[in-house]
């Protein structure tokens, strides 16, 4: 059984580093990814970058985060236009898995409109909080748009054979969320924001806006376990590390 892995840019944002990382300086360059994956029973996306909004009017869609940063984000950068430019069709997507409802991993949620998506129940929940979500940068245009939605209690095997698995990575948000993918050469694990970068795994550095420091630092030490029994990470917001990483239609070889 063969799985496929493949790597899009949906975009990219210009931040400053002390927000992403304690201690950093200057500017950073983040690539905002998504992943397709392809599998015998279906077709999966791993987040779904910006909405198409973020082009024209950022402040309009984000609100204040848009001061945040500088936005990189072409007509042909969102996660439709990326899929379409590989011969893929958005509307046959069968499952969006989210890292979590941030606007730069859920806002293309709305151009996949046939998907269920898979979350942690506790992310969805406080997603869906009138009282928390804005305050941790959740935003319900982003997600609650009619799809259905399968609400993950910690691990969970996507096909039910162990090749694509959810594994809670909470503290940047409250129920975040990694996927673990089986390609034939070993095991890929995509981090979302629950590791931004290389050195913070390496440094166990944080950024500046985490919901659960405590449980950031336990995620990172699950990553790093899994580093360890021989599985890649693939860190959420790394231009180093994403330059290593081939874009579609190149599959990901481990
Ligand atoms: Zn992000």
């Amino acid at each position: 059984m063969t799985v496929r892995l493949y790597a899009m840019t949906c975009g990219w944002l210009t931040g400053r580093m002390k927000d992403m990382i304690e201690g950093g300086e200057g500017e950073v360059r983040l690539p905002i990814p998504s992943y397709l994956i392809e599998h015998p029973r279906g077709l999966a996306l791993f987040d779904t970058g910006m909405h198409p909004d973020c082009r024209v009017d950022p402040a309009g869609r984000i609100g204040r985060a848009a001061r945040l940063f500088q936005f990189d984000y072409g007509a042909a950068d969102d996660v439709a236009s990326r899929l379409r430019s590989v011969g893929r069709d958005a509307a046959r997507i069968d499952f969006v898995v989210n890292s979590h409802l941030h606007f730069d991993h859920a806002g293309g949620n709305a151009l996949v409109p046939n998907a269920t998506l898979v979350i942690q129940r506790r992310e969805w929940e406080a997603g869906m909080a009138d009282d928390r979500a804005a305050a941790i940068g959740f935003d319900r245009r982003d997600y609650d748009l009619g799809h259905p939605v399968v609400k993950a209690d910690g691990e969970h095997d996507l096909f039910g054979d162990g090749s694509i698995v959810c594994v809670p990575t909470p503290g940047h948000t409250p129920g975040h969320q990694s996927l673990r993918v089986r390609l034939e050469g070993g095991d890929v694990v995509l981090a979302g924001d629950s590791c931004y970068f290389c050195r913070t795994l390496r440094e166990r550095l944080l950024p500046r806006f985490v919901y659960d420091r405590d449980a950031m630092f336990a995620s990172l030490d699950r990553l790093a376990a899994l580093e360890a029994g021989g599985a890649r990470i693939f860190f959420g917001h790394d231009a180093e590390f994403w330059k290593s990483v081939p874009q579609a239609p190149t599959p990901i070889a481990f």
